[in-house]
């Protein structure tokens, strides 16, 4: 296992000096990406022109690809697409969900869920209107509230502050013996440990693809539709390609077959081609083997950063069964001690109001980066190095 590791560490172009502990915000680029970009560039773009749709196989894309993805969810082949941002997808698998249970009008989510999602379920319930409601409670709190009003729950597996895991196959089954359907957001569990779509009898999921796996700054999302609803959901963002025969150009929309009727515009072929180098490097990789190495870099971090960092408060679960594939400790300074961290050369990020967050990504991060980590963090905290002015102007991303 750790072999593959050390192969799949040099297929990745990441600056001299750095220890990255962002993957999970945003990947880092793989050494081939560039290459495989370019050409799409300037062999299929530049001398196909528009016949690379057909000739290049542009327009099968966002399936080929999706299939790829779907490996590493425990998705059916031909039940993941790709396009669009997350946002946008999160809204679709909500409003499909909701068409296919009519009579409740209740969305259940959590106040750890990440703030878009919820921004995307509460613009939907207001352009329902008619009794529509989003309902949010504690993360600790979600199984007990699935009642049987309940329409649809909308969670995202692993909490992307604390890095705390929703238990899947159980939330399902509780959902599911309510009568509701599940919204799973897998932004931050695609490419960080295995999951089991399928097994689990999920309903709808998504995820985006510039986190965990490496499509690099706004790259596509992705939509997964179990089988059994794929042929019967409405698409509510009834765009073009989803129509059962787009070049018809027929004025009424019929939706595609399947998992096809989930796209809606003009997919993005330049991300799409960095995103299939990045998949190149994922296809040999089977994500239980990235699971333990996971929780073994994650587990010498804490431990590390405990015996060391004194002031710092593990915000993450302890226990790694119920943890992402990131670790967050809690400072009232935290934001300077991140930036502090920053001008030493490592990369994590700060989460309002108090959190560092660092995530732990096998491909390319070693027990080595760890060790280095530790060091950098303790160091700065023994000496206050973060109490300076320059590590306190808060910049527009954090
Ligand atoms: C990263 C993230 C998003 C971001 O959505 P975009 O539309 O891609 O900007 C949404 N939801 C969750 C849970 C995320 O972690």
């Amino acid at each position: 296992m750790s072999e593959i590791f050390d192969e799949t560490r040099a297929l990745f172009d990441l600056p001299e000096g750095i220890i990255y502990l962002d993957g999970n915000s945003l990947g880092p680029l793989p050494r081939a990406t560039a290459g495989r970009v370019a050409s799409c560039v300037t062999e299929e773009w530049g001398k196909l022109l528009i016949t690379g749709w057909n000739r290049a196989g542009w327009m099968e894309m966002p399936r080929r690809i999706g299939d790829r993805i779907g490996r590493l969810i425990g998705a059916e082949p031909g039940t993941v697409v790709m396009g669009d941002t997350l946002s946008i997808k999160v809204y679709q698998a909500l409003a499909s969900a909701l068409e296919l249970r009519p009579g409740r009008r209740v969305i259940l989510s959590d106040t750890g869920n990440f703030p878009s999602d919820l921004y995307m379920a509460d613009g939907l319930v207001r352009t329902l209107g008619d009794g529509y409601a989003l309902r949010t409670v504690a993360p600790e709190d979600v199984e007990a509230a699935i009642t049987p009003d309940l329409a649809v729950l909308m969670v995202t597996e692993v909490d992307y502050r604390t890095g705390r895991r929703h238990d899947m196959a159980r939330l399902i089954e509780k959902a599911h013996g309510a009568g509701a359907l599940v919204v799973w957001d897998l932004a931050h569990s695609a490419g960080a440990l295995p999951v089991d779509l399928a097994g689990a009898g999920a309903d709808f999921a998504v995820g985006c693809t510039y986190k965990y796996l490496n499509s690099g700054p706004g790259g596509p999302a992705f939509i997964y539709v179990a089988p059994r609803h794929a042929d019967k959901v409405r698409p509510a963002l009834s765009g073009w390609l989803g129509h059962q025969a787009p070049f018809a150009f027929d004025l009424d929309y019929r939706p595609g077959d399947g998992i096809e009727r989930m796209r809606v515009g003009t997919p993005p072929i330049l991300q799409l081609a960095a995103l299939e180098a990045s998949l190149d490097i994922w296809d040999r990789i089977d994500m239980h083997d990235v699971r333990a190495r996971s929780v073994e870099l994650c587990e010498a971090f804490i431990a590390g950063v405990e015996a060391t960092c004194p002031t710092l408060t593990l915000g993450s679960p302890r226990n790694p069964d119920e943890r992402g594939s990131q670790v967050s400790f809690r400072h009232p300074e935290g934001y300077a001690i991140m930036q502090a961290l920053i001008a030493r050369g490592v990369i994590g990020d700060f989460r309002a109001p108090d959190t560092l967050r660092f995530g732990f990504t096998p491909l390319y991060t070693t027990l080595a980066d760890v060790e280095g980590a530790v060091m950098a963090l303790s160091g700065i905290m023994a000496t206050d190095g973060w109490d300076r002015p320059e590590f306190k102007a808060r910049a527009k991303v954090t």
